[in-house]
């Protein structure tokens, strides 16, 4: 027997289980001070569900997960966030879960030549 493929079922998979990773991120958020082991039950099943669906994990949660132990974070509860300039300009991020460092580079772009003609702002008078 052929086994049928059903892509519309499958988006609409996809689309509900986005919005279950929003939610449970949201009460983990909301649960972060009063109680962190379930702020971290709720991210951790976020997360085996994006994994499960392939779906992406929101950029505003995604940046605030440790790289080594998968906590979600806040600083000033179970993070320290320092700026840095050696080697080049990053974000220090130390989890106190893992004691271990996150660092995020801060990427400067370059100015060359006559930027006012690119500028879309100066578009509008002339
Ligand atoms: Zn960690």
């Amino acid at each position: 027997m052929v086994k049928k493929k059903y892509p519309q079922r499958k988006a609409y998979i996809k689309e509900i289980a986005g919005r279950r990773i929003e939610n449970l991120y949201q009460l983990a958020d909301e649960q972060m001070n009063s109680d962190p082991v379930l702020a971290q039950k709720y991210a951790t099943l976020a997360r085996n569900i994006a994994l499960r669906m392939n779906v992406k994990i929101p950029e505003r949660y995604s940046k605030r997960i440790c790289i080594h132990c998968k906590q979600l974070l806040r600083p000033g509860i179970n993070c320290r966030v320092r700026i840095r300039s050696k080697p080049t300009p990053h974000v220090a991020i130390f989890c106190k879960n893992c004691r271990k460092f996150m660092r995020k580079n801060l990427k400067y772009k370059k100015v060359t030549g006559n930027v006012t003609k690119e500028n879309p702002f100066h578009e509008g008078k002339n």
